[in-house]
């Protein structure tokens, strides 16, 4: 199946001169949902990861059913002031100002094999602070998941874990 043309480019969105990359049209259309799942959680699968993260917030949308595939757990990695209760956090910068993500305190245990999911690898910065999260967790990160790699933008250069993409766009 061609999951590229269930991927919807929107010019000037969310800013003149950008193409925005949208999943909506996929995850709307249940045989397209599912074989994009099934292709990514064969890529997972081999690197033997015990517990799935997602990014905030489509992200969430790969990496839940992902995980229910699996058989594994999975936790929501969400920007500042989302998650109740005890949480780890970590800054980083954006090209103007900082960011900053937060998982619950206790949900990823020391040494647990993890492998982090998003939507879309654009710069990399987010996947990056999220793997730098998971590890002041103690979380070793097997590898960091996307739907879909902007290649042009050399994300994955920032990242110093494996990149599974299943759809690249040049
Ligand atoms: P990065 O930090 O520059 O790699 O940007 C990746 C983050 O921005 C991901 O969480 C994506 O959901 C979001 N993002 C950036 N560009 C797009 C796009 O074209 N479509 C959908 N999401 C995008």
């Amino acid at each position: 199946m061609d999951l590229k043309s269930h991927i919807r480019g929107v010019p000037d969105y969310p800013k003149p001169g950008i193409l925005f990359y949208d999943i909506s049209p996929l995850l709307a259309h249940a045989d397209a949902w599912a074989v994009a799942m099934g292709r990514m959680a064969r890529l997972i699968q081999e690197t033997g990861a015990d517990f799935l993260v997602g990014i905030e917030s489509r992200g969430f949308l790969m990496a839940a059913p992902l995980a229910l595939k699996l058989g594994l757990g999975f936790a929501m990695v969400r920007k500042k002031g989302k998650l109740p209760g005890d949480v780890v956090r970590h800054s980083y910068d954006l090209e103007y100002g900082t960011d900053t993500v937060e998982i619950q305190a206790d949900l990823v245990k020391p040494g647990q094999r993890v492998v982090v999911v998003d939507d879309l690898l654009a710069t990399g910065g987010t996947m990056n602070a999220a793997i730098k999260l998971l590890r002041d967790v103690g979380a070793e990160v097997r590898a960091a998941g996307f739907l879909i790699e902007l290649d042009f933008l050399e994300g994955r250069k920032k990242l110093d874990v494996p990149v599974l993409s299943l759809l690249n766009y040049d």
